[in-house]
């Protein structure tokens, strides 16, 4: 062959003898096929082998298989974001016509995609009250198709009784989805509860760096799995292999990350409780927070995300007690490694239940420092609020619990 050919051809195909502990990277658009016949059956690729990059590479389906293994689930489906995978379920479930069910606390963006999208596709959504377990039941009309849960919620925290959920919602014939960003697989398992779709922001712990975004389904039942996959390929969805490699990496130090991220939160959730500057710390593993009981029966431990409901008189000097923390950053993502903090004022919007609480919100997001340096910084930062008004209430008396 001539060297014009050589620069595209030459050593290509050779077999070293090469292992690593590592999963390739495999990039392709185009995949080739070494008969007609492979071709023409490339559609019937799409759902476990491989017929275009688009629809999954060999490093893809390595992560796939990896986070099926923990939700233990048939299938798992990568997506391009968190947020793509819920628009995935729920389009997977609902047409025009039906009704999908949301929590009152669910990630903000659910609720604008619900109002201003599902509706003009003629979907209609219901926002319910995180708290009603079985009751859940009674808003099944029968144009339900979907109910999503998310325990615990975003920024409220509550932990929602799945299980009871579940029942009610299967005993009408209808599918249930569970955003399960905060828990992860490896502290709460859906599926094993009953759960058609687990959900999971992988941008969040999972990838664990601040660096990928990305997100998930998994499912114990293979035919939901095919319906996910036709729908990801008429949207377009696809997922590139270097993320994935990022992911696959970020997944191997899942479990200490989570030791580490839940410990620290644990023994920062509970002195921040003691401050005079605190109403209230929402974390599931607290004994005050709502759905505290269910999730000591349903959870196998907790995680670094939790919120910090601030008295009124805090608004002050909010921004300069935030601004003086050196181990905070400010930013809404959360699941890294470096601790991060979320301020919001006017609290999340809410429709079928009153938040009851009209100061800032702290929500945290605890990273891998060492606790003691976390807690001088909040000390030194925090400061700045000031001196508690007398009329103050007086502060929460909520206690964190030993872990199940
Ligand atoms: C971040 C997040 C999402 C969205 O994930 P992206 O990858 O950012 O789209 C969904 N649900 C919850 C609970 C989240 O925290």
């Amino acid at each position: 062959m001539r060297d014009e050919t050589l620069c595209l051809k030459g050593a290509d195909d050779e077999n070293a003898e090469f292992d690593s502990l590592v999963v390739p990277v495999h990039r392709a658009s185009t995949v080739v096929f070494r008969t007609v016949e492979a071709y023409q059956r490339r559609r019937e690729a799409i759902y476990d082998g491989y017929s275009y990059g688009l629809y999954g590479t060999p490093t893809s389906r390595a992560l796939e298989r990896r986070i099926a293994l923990i939700e233990d689930a048939a299938k798992t489906l990568v997506l391009p974001s968190g947020f793509a995978a819920i628009v995935a379920t729920t389009l997977a479930c609902a047409a025009s016509g039906q009704c999908v069910l949301f929590p009152d606390n669910a990630y903000d963006t659910v609720r604008p995609f619900a109002l201003n999208f599902l509706a003009g596709l003629g979907i209609r959504a219901v926002f319910y009250d995180p708290m009603l377990g079985a009751a859940v039941g009674d808003l099944m009309t029968d144009d339900v198709s979907l109910v999503w849960v998310e325990s615990p919620g975003s920024v409220t925290m509550e932990v929602q009784d799945v299980p009871a959920i579940v029942a009610a919602v299967h005993r009408r014939g209808a599918k249930v989805a569970a955003d399960n960003t905060w828990a992860t697989p490896l502290r709460f398992k859906p599926l094993q509860h009953g759960v058609d779709f687990s959900v999971c922001a992988v941008s969040k712990y999972l990838g664990g760096h601040s660096d990928v975004v990305m997100g998930c389904v998994s499912v114990a039942d293979e035919a939901l799995y095919r319906r996910l996959k036709d729908f990801s390929r008429y949207m377009g969805y696809g997922v590139s292999p270097d993320d994935c490699s990022l992911v696959l990496r970020g997944m191997e130090t899942l479990a200490v990350r989570l030791d580490r991220s839940e410990a620290n939160a644990l023994a920062l959730a509970g002195w921040l409780s003691e401050q005079a500057f605190v109403r209230e710390v929402r974390h599931p593993a607290l004994a005050g927070n709502p759905g505290h009981a269910v999730w000591r029966r349903d959870f196998a431990g907790a995680t670094g995300v939790f919120s910090v409901f601030l008295h009124p008189w805090t608004r002050n000097n909010l921004a300069r007690g935030v601004e003086a923390l050196q181990l905070f950053a400010i930013g809404a993502s959360w699941g890294g490694t470096r601790s991060l903090l979320a301020v919001l004022d006017g609290g999340p919007t809410r429709s079928a239940t009153p938040l009851g609480h009209d100061g800032p919100i702290l929500r945290f997001s605890i990273g891998l420092e060492h606790l003691d340096d976390l807690r001088a910084d909040l000390i030194q930062g925090l400061a700045q609020f000031g001196e508690a008004p007398r009329s103050g209430s007086p502060p929460s008396s909520m206690t964190p619990e030993s872990l199940p």
